[in-house]
């Protein structure tokens, strides 16, 4: 997952425009018209790759965690890995499901950030697990995924991160996203086409039903969860980690609009260590 973004939207260049080649989707019934901001989220000048993730925490102190951490995330999920009978996630807090925001692209993806208002995080759908209560902050998709299960990648991993009360990053689901035989009404909702890795511009007052991608993998009725981090510097820990065992499949024609607008943003497997995987 990706360090928040949500100042750099508030401090985004506003020039509404329609935009021409999309005016139908003005009359889709999910969609708001697409109005476009130019704005600059997720593209801080970053001091790391991806291609070279094994090593962030060389670059400077700030990133040490990505070396010493006992708790880094991704993982390899083995085949042999039960799922977790732990931890269950509760969704009735998603209500449901609509919900409105701003789809972007993070730089290596598709990507959305929920409407919410000031620090006020709990009016967002809400997740709960165990005693905790953690809201939805917003979403976005790496190609290839950074978990694999049983040595497979899949093509790509959406992540849907949610926030504690304060608006901590503290939970993220993890669903993994593989071409099949038919189109998923999740992905078949977002604003066409999707807005490229190059493209700074993003799309304002978008509501995309976030039940549907929970529907798609039935509600993570089956999962692994473990003691986790961002996948990305700082690489900070203190993350629960909810990985779907169903893959979120798409229509081949989707799969390929996806993977266009994303970039290699998959961060090299760690080592399991103080994950606690599927444990109470
Ligand atoms: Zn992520």
């Amino acid at each position: 997952m990706r360090p928040s973004t949500s100042v750099l939207v508030a401090t985004a260049i506003i020039s509404v425009t329609a935009c021409p080649d999309h005016s139908n989707y003005q009359s889709h019934p999910h969609l708001a018209p697409r109005q476009t901001i130019t704005s600059n989220p997720g593209r801080n000048a970053t001091d790391w790759s991806y291609e070279a993730s094994y090593n962030w925490g060389r670059i400077k102190p700030a990133y040490e965690l990505c070396q010493t951490g006992t708790q880094q995330s991704p993982i390899a999920i083995g085949n042999n890995i039960g799922l977790s009978n732990y931890h269950h996630p509760n969704f009735t807090g998603y209500g449901g499901g609509n919900v409105t925001g701003n789809f972007f692209n993070w730089g290596y993806g598709p990507a959305f950030t929920l409407k919410h208002s000031g620090d006020d995080w709990t009016d967002l759908p809400s997740m709960q697990f165990d005693d905790e209560t953690v809201y939805l902050k917003g979403w976005h998709i790496h190609a290839p995924a950074d978990h694999s299960v049983g040595g497979r990648h899949s093509k790509a991993e959406l992540h849907m991160v949610h926030v504690t009360a304060e608006g901590h990053e503290r939970a993220v689901i993890g669903i993994r996203i593989d071409p099949g035989s038919s189109d998923s009404e999740f992905f078949a909702q977002l604003p066409q086409p999707l807005i490229g890795f190059n493209d700074t511009t993003q799309d304002v007052g978008v509501t995309v039903d976030m039940r549907a991608a929970l529907a798609e993998v039935n509600d993570l009725s089956e999962f692994w969860t473990y003691k986790g981090s961002l996948t990305s510097p700082p690489c900070r820990e203190g993350i629960r980690w909810f990985v779907a065992r169903s893959v979120l499949f798409v229509g081949v024609e989707q799969m390929r609009d996806v993977l266009r607008v994303c970039t290699y943003s998959a961060r090299a497997e760690q080592e399991v260590w103080r994950h606690e995987i599927n444990s109470a």
